[in-house]
């Protein structure tokens, strides 16, 4: 049975590294006989060039149709100054919503032969593998009322709505007791709620489900703390469990842990394990169009497709070994390049990861 899969390349190194991710992905489905399918569509600022916003309907029902989507990234200078209700981040914002992509999921695992590039001493994120549960479609960045009103004394204030329903704290909650079960069993979730009623709530309902699941250690953490713990000693964490706002600052500071934004997948999740899967980093416009940006995070991004929602479990670890293999070989894209390795391009890491497979 034939899979369908929609690219979204998008902007900036977009393109550049979603080829090189379907090349991958043609070599493991050679091998393994996956019947995979591609379409490929707009979204972000090349979408709103053509239909003038920044994901067509027409797009938007691919995507729901298929079995999962691969995204490179959105936005650039040329769509900064547009109205705000059609930059091109608000496609990714709708895609998320439209397809009810609550739970992302986003790993921060150091390659032991990238020690050298993280910013933190070797000895504190050797062997750091830690998996950032973030909720996606509510909290502060979808809660109404919101805006900028203008007060009686002619002063404007600007104003969000931070909410959280007990069914959208549970669904993420279990999401990250679910992933707990198979890595070290620890969910550390983490909230403010000595200030904010609405993770008062949240902790409460993540005590409660936590009765579910009785083999996992769960702690809790405030997040100025856990910003804190994060780069003090960020092996404490294995799942690591958060809203929508906390999750968006938290995921990147992991990221930075490992040393290069250009290594690190993500998943977005829905309740049947569709999925839209996209590198964590943007779209880069510094370097777009010069052919040395690092495929290596979308390449791994498709890996994570074929495990969380084609459930090809075998074809997944492949793309993932050959990620090592070719770190292993010394290949090393500009943003992970040190002394005595070999500098290859985007083409040339993702025809040898595809090589390996
Ligand atoms: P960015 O992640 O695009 O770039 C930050 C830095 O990391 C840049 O120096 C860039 O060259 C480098 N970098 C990023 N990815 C890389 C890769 N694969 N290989 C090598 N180097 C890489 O973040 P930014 O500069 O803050 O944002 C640029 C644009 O991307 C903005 O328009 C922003 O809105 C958008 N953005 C999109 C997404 C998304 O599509 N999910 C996420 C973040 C930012």
């Amino acid at each position: 049975m034939s899979k369908k899969i929609v690219l979204l390349p998008g902007d900036g190194i977009g393109p550049e590294i979603v080829a090189e991710a379907k090349k991958v992905l043609e070599a493991v489905d050679a091998k393994f006989k996956l019947g995979l399918k591609f379409e490929e569509d707009l979204i972000g600022g090349c979408a709103i060039d053509v239909h003038g916003v920044p994901l067509a309907q027409s797009t938007l029902d691919r995507c729901k149709a298929a079995d999962a989507v691969l995204m490179g990234s959105v936005g650039g200078p040329k769509w900064d100054a547009l109205d705000s209700n059609i930059r091109p981040e608000k496609g990714l914002l709708k895609i998320r919503y439209e397809m009810g992509l609550y739970a992302n999921l986003r790993p921060a695992i150091l390659y032991p032969q990238l020690a050298d590039a993280s910013s933190l001493k070797p000895e504190i994120v050797s062997g750091l593998d830690i998996l950032i549960v973030r909720e996606l479609t509510g909290g502060i960045y979808f809660g109404e009322p919101r805006g900028i009103r203008l007060l009686d004394n002619g002063e404007r204030q600007g104003y969000n709505t931070y909410v959280y329903a007990e069914h959208e704290i549970e669904r993420i909650g279990r999401t990250a007791f679910e992933m707990a079960m198979k890595r070290d069993k620890k969910v550390c979730s983490v909230d403010k709620a000595n200030v904010l009623e609405a993770t008062v709530l949240w902790r409460e309902v993540i005590q409660s489900i936590s009765k579910d699941y009785p083999e996992v250690e769960l702690s809790h953490m405030y997040v100025d703390n856990a910003a804190m713990q994060l780069v003090r000693a960020p092996k404490q964490f294995d799942v690591v469990v958060t809203g929508n706002m906390f999750g968006d600052i938290l995921s990147d500071t992991a990221a930075m842990l490992t040393g290069s934004i250009g290594m690190l997948p993500s998943a977005s999740l829905n309740q049947d394990s569709k999925g839209l899967y996209e590198p964590v980093h943007g779209s880069a416009p510094d370097i777009a169009g010069q052919g040395i940006a690092n495929p290596l995070a979308t390449i791994l991004s498709a890996a994570m497709m074929l495990r969380y929602s084609l459930n090809e479990a075998a074809a997944a670890d492949a793309i993932e070994a050959a990620v090592g293999a070719v770190l292993d070989d010394g290949l090393r894209s500009a943003d992970i390049f040190s002394e005595g390795m070999k500098k290859v391009s985007t083409q040339e890491m993702g025809d040898a990861v595809a090589a390996k497979i």
